[in-house]
């Protein structure tokens, strides 16, 4: 059994695959372009729910593996993990609730119509309906700094700065790579499969009485995130690789929101955009030998839903290996 992995990426997603293993004595080393808040995580909100990825049949144990770790961590509040009541809403007449989420749901449908009972006055015109569920929130500001610290004290290195061309340019003194590289996978690995799905919000500060996330997936997408020291505002999904904040985005995003919320617009604290990496067949999670003869396990392509399936993800990862 190899004892040094070299993992490639500082997401959610290395992060992750890093404490799993350095924790279980593996000699482990994250190599990154990027590091915790500079990447694609570091723009997530993040709630647990599982959105924009595949392939359903394997995402489900997963997010439910995830579910479980994360609801542990809770219970340390260095974690900047909490629990939070996720309102999901339709603007059409009829929402489904998906099987997976039928545990944890709070209230049906019929109850969250219009009037919305949290201590803030959500506009009743603005959905047909919804439900509840209460799930695990992740303070991208403090998680990724937590799990790298976790890392860390697990006797983990983490190395800034460093791109590869190709997976065979990692140390050959690491005997398994794992490659967490996000959307970065399509130029390291050739896959012409993933496929940036464009993420803006806007950062504004605290909202008073807000007790609950709002989500609602229709058409124009928008969410309300409460979280430790501010809130986020969203969002947008498209199909663009452009970096670059777009202000006419923000405008419409702090409308919608503040529309919803019955609230005067607040001010932008922050804006931050990233892309999801999104793939077409669904999250790569397989094993592949590389030129070398050196095992590779990828663990990318989780779109919207990087932090929903990192547990699971991770864990899976750990059995490849072992
Ligand atoms: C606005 C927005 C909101 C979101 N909200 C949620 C949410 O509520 N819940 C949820 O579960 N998910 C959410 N997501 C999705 C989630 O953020 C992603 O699925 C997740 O961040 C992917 O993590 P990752 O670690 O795989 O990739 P990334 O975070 O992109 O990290 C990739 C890493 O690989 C490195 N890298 C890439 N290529 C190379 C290379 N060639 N050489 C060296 N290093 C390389 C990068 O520098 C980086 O460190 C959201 C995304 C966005 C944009």
């Amino acid at each position: 059994m190899a004892k040094s992995v070299a993992i490639v990426g500082a997401g959610v997603s290395g992060l992750t695959c890093g404490v799993f293993f350095a924790e279980h004595g593996f000699q482990t080393a994250i190599f990154a372009e990027q590091i915790g808040q500079q990447t694609t995580s570091g723009a997530a909100a993040a709630l647990w729910f599982p959105y924009d990825a595949g392939p359903a049949d394997k995402m489900v144990p997963w997010a439910l593996a995830t579910y479980k770790v994360l609801v542990d961590l809770i219970k340390d509040s260095r974690t900047g993990v909490s629990m939070i009541e996720l309102r999901q809403y339709s603007r059409a007449s009829e929402i489904s609730i998906p099987d997976w989420a039928h545990p944890f749901v709070s209230t049906s449908p019929s109850v969250i119509s219009s009037e919305a009972e949290t201590s803030l006055d959500i506009s009743a015109s603005a959905f047909s309906s919804g439900f509840s569920l209460n799930v695990p929130l992740m303070d991208t500001t403090i998680y990724l700094d937590y799990l790298a610290d976790r890392f860390q004290k697990a006797g983990g290195a983490i190395n800034e700065g460093v791109h590869f061309e190709k997976l065979e340019d990692v140390d050959p003194k690491f005997g398994v790579v794992i490659n967490c590289a996000g959307i970065g996978a399509r130029d390291l690995v050739h896959d012409v499969d993933l496929e940036p799905h464009r993420g803006q919000v806007a950062i504004v500060p605290k909202i008073d009485n807000l007790n609950c996330a709002i989500v609602c997936d229709d058409a124009p997408l928008m969410y309300v995130i409460p979280r430790t020291s501010d809130c986020v505002f969203g969002g947008t999904n498209e199909v663009s690789d452009n970096l670059d904040v777009d202000p006419t985005s923000t405008s419409r995003i702090v409308a919608e929101c503040s529309r919803v919320l019955k609230i005067d617009k607040p001010r932008v604290l922050n804006e931050r955009v990233g892309l999801r990496p999104f793939r077409k067949s669904g999250v790569r999670l397989e094993r592949e030998k590389l030129r070398d003869g050196r095992t590779v396990i990828h663990n990318y392509g989780h779109g919207g839903s990087g932090f929903t399936l990192s547990w699971g993800c991770a864990e899976n990862v750990f059995e490849m290996v072992t």
